[in-house]
Formats: structure tokens, C-alpha cells, sequence
């Protein structure tokens, strides 16, 4: 069986975690402070703030920016539901545009035709690791005075060229960036999320939300000679990272470089097996934008049923996923009457397939990937 994805683990990260478990501090402390200092310094970001996972980070990133009801919040539908999601948590509602099918990210133009006087953010995905425009759209928010909050979740490790520069993704460009820890994700922490900033008041508010806005950490108090009586200074949140988890990350940190490296590696060799085939669009990368492939995402011709070809090549033993969902087509948006054209979005959905991809991939597979699938297509 060839599987979808397959988080690359071994007896580094399960030494790290028993290394943490037997320090006698497993929720966030020493481990979680370590982690935001290696990943701060790896993306080139100010501040890095670890919590529980992404859509935890979103659901800060939005409070930061004074998201709430009333307020209105462009992002894409085509997206996992946590973007979506996250936009509600603060009372706030999602205002979901079109994709450009080429990249499948926002598409400025009809981010631009979305904005009115309510719109308080844009929520800008880096769909399946690849960058989206963010030159367009920020010039966009500044130009309008909104914020502008990054799901990257699938993006550790991507790169975007900006003003002539290479940047990794999260160093701060626009408010606030946020990251994913999942077992889907490049990288992995079990469950896990960051928050990067440029701005330390900010950074301060995420860290007093994410445990109860308690002004004095237990970190602090433990190691106090004095006793610290803490107040709680608002109504917060428990979304703490432990430190097993921060263990493991860093561990995964130091894996980054191999990891994208292979990644780009596969994704350059699929795009050889299985370039010129009439019909099918393979992923495409714009040059200001290098993507860590956390997903390889093709578009079927649509002479061919997606559910067929998927059950097919499962059945000689090889996973895929369909395209990314669209969040208005579930309950808790069905019922929102879309202001925009979404069909792109919906196309990009019933139409493209995500092929597995994951480090420790062998060439034998990659292979018999490419050829099952040809088989499918008729070539
Ligand atoms: C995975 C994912 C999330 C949610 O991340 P969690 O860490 O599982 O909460 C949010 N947005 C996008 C685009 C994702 O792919």
C-alpha cells in the first residue's frame, strides 16, 4: 500500500519526548520557550508563539487583529475548514472568494471585489505549501487599512520572493502568520500550531490568551525565590503547547532542510512522468514562489470521473485524496448565501486529485504512482 502521507519519525523524536517526560515538566515550558526561539530564527520572524495547533493559532491571530462580530473576513472557501472555522469563533463572517484554479489560492482580483466597509482581514491561505500572492495582497490591505493574517499551516519551509528577496515563509509580512504541527502537515508534533510576529505587543497578547491571561507564567513562579500571587487579566484561552510535543518539534526542525529537499525532488520528478499529457494540469509553481510540496495536487481532465479514477488506484493499493474541500458546501456554511462566484473553487474540488508524496518515498512507487494513473487516464 502506497499511502497518501507519512510523517517522518524515528527514534530521534521518541528519545526527545522521553527525554522531556522524565525532566518532570511536560506541559509548556523549557522545551516550548526552545522551540519558538529555533523557530523564530529559522523563518527570520521577531517573535514565535507556540500553541496547540493551527486553528487555536488562527482563532488568536483574528482576536489580534479585533476580529468580531459585525466584522466581515475574505479568505478562500477552498481551504480546510479550520480557516473558515477560526472566523467564526470570534463572531465574525467569512466572506469566501475564488481561487485562481493555476495555483489554487486566493485570487487578488476577486479579493479586491470583496472588500467593503466591514472587511476587517484578509485570510490568506498558502494552499497545500504553495505561497500565495502575497505582494497583490497586501498592497491590497494596506491600501484599505485591514490586516492581513497568513494560514500556513501547510507552508513551513516554502519561500516567497518579495521585493527581489527570498523570504521563508513567516517572516512577517503582514500581521501575523500561523503554522501547523498536524501529521499531514511537512512537519510534525502530533498536534501543534505557531503564531510569528513582527510586533511584540502582539506576541505579548498571544502569550497571555493561549493560558488564561495569567500575568505571571508558571514557568516564572516555579523558579521564584519569592512568592508570585498571578491575576488574570481577561478572559483567555488553555491552548498550550506541552513540552513533548516542543521536544519532538525541534527535533523535526533540524529534519526541515532533508525534508524539503526531498520533496522538491519528488514533486520535480512527478511533473517529469507525468508531463504532456493531454488533459491533465500539473501543479504550477510562479516564479516568485517555491513551494515545500506538502501536497502534489493535479487536475484530472474532465473527460474522467475523479471517484473512479481514486477507487481505482486505491484498489492497486495506492491512497490519494480528492481536491481541497470548499467550506460552503458543508452545514455550517451552506446555509450563507455566497456573495461570490466560487466555481473555480468548486471545480478545483471535483476535479483534481492529490497524489502521495512524502520523504521516505522510493523511486519504485513514484513510478508505479505515475504509470497507475496514466493507465487511468488512457495514455
Ligand atoms: C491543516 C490545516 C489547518 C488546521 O491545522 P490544525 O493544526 O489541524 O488545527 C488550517 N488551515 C489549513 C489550510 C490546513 O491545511
Amino acid at each position: 500500500m502506497i499511502p497518501i502521507a507519512k510523517p517522518c519519525l524515528d527514534e530521534t523524536e521518541a528519545d526527545a519526548a522521553r527525554e522531556a517526560v522524565l525532566s518532570g515538566w511536560i506541559s509548556q515550558g523549557p522545551q516550548v520557550a526552545a522551540f519558538e526561539r529555533e523557530f523564530a530564527a529559522l523563518v527570520g520572524a521577531p517573535h514565535a508563539c507556540a500553541v496547540s495547533n493551527c486553528t487555536t493559532a488562527l482563532h488568536l491571530a483574528l482576536l489580534a487583529l479585533n476580529v468580531g462580530p459585525g466584522d466581515e473576513v475574505i479568505t478562500a472557501s477552498h481551504s480546510f475548514i479550520a480557516s473558515a472555522n477560526s472566523i467564526r469563533y470570534c463572531g465574525a463572517t467569512p466572506v469566501f472568494v475564488d481561487i485562481d484554479p493555476a495555483t489554487y489560492n486566493l485570487d487578488p482580483e476577486c479579493v479586491a471585489d470583496a472588500i467593503t466597509e466591514r472587511t476587517r482581514a484578509i485570510l490568506a491561505v498558502h494552499q497545500m505549501g504553495m505561497p500565495c500572492d502575497l505582494t497583490s495582497l497586501l498592497a491590497l490591505a494596506n491600501r484599505h487599512g485591514i490586516g492581513l493574517i497568513e494560514d500556513a499551516a501547510c507552508a513551513i519551509g516554502s519561500q516567497i520572493n518579495i521585493d527581489g528577496r527570498w523570504d521563508l515563509i513567516g517572516r512577517p509580512h503582514g500581521a501575523m502568520t500561523c503554522f501547523s504541527f498536524h501529521p499531514r502537515k511537512v512537519i510534525t508534533t502530533g498536534e501543534g500550531g505557531m503564531l510569528t510576529t513582527s510586533d511584540s505587543d502582539q506576541d505579548r497578547k498571544l502569550r497571555l490568551w493561549r493560558q488564561h491571561a495569567m500575568d505571571v507564567p508558571d514557568t516564572v513562579r516555579h523558579g521564584s525565590p519569592q512568592v508570585i500571587f498571578e491575576n488574570y487579566l481577561f478572559v483567555g484561552f488553555n491552548y498550550r503547547m506541552t513540552d513533548m510535543q516542543a521536544a519532538i518539534g525541534r527535533k523535526q526542525l533540524g529534519r526541515l532542510p532533508d525534508l524539503i529537499a526531498r520533496r522538491r525532488a519528488l514533486a520535480a520528478r512527478y511533473s517529469e512522468l507525468l508531463g504532456n499529457l493531454e488533459g491533465l494540469k500539473l501543479p504550477h509553481e510562479p516564479e516568485w514562489a517555491r513551494s515545500n510540496w506538502q501536497s502534489y495536487c493535479v487536475r484530472l481532465p474532465d473527460r474522467v470521473d475523479q471517484r473512479t479514477v481514486m477507487q481505482n488506484l486505491l484498489d492497486q493499493g495506492i491512497a490519494t485524496r480528492r481536491g481541497i474541500m470548499c467550506a460552503h458546501r458543508e452545514a455550517p456554511y451552506a446555509s450563507n448565501k455566497q456573495r461570490h462566484d466560487l466555481r473555480q473553487s468548486e471545480l478545483a474540488q471535483d476535479h483534481s486529485i492529490l497524489l502521495p508524496i512524502y520523504a521516505q518515498m522510493v523511486e519504485d512507487d513514484q513510478v508505479r504512482v505515475a504509470k497507475a494513473l496514466r493507465s487511468q487516464l488512457g495514455y
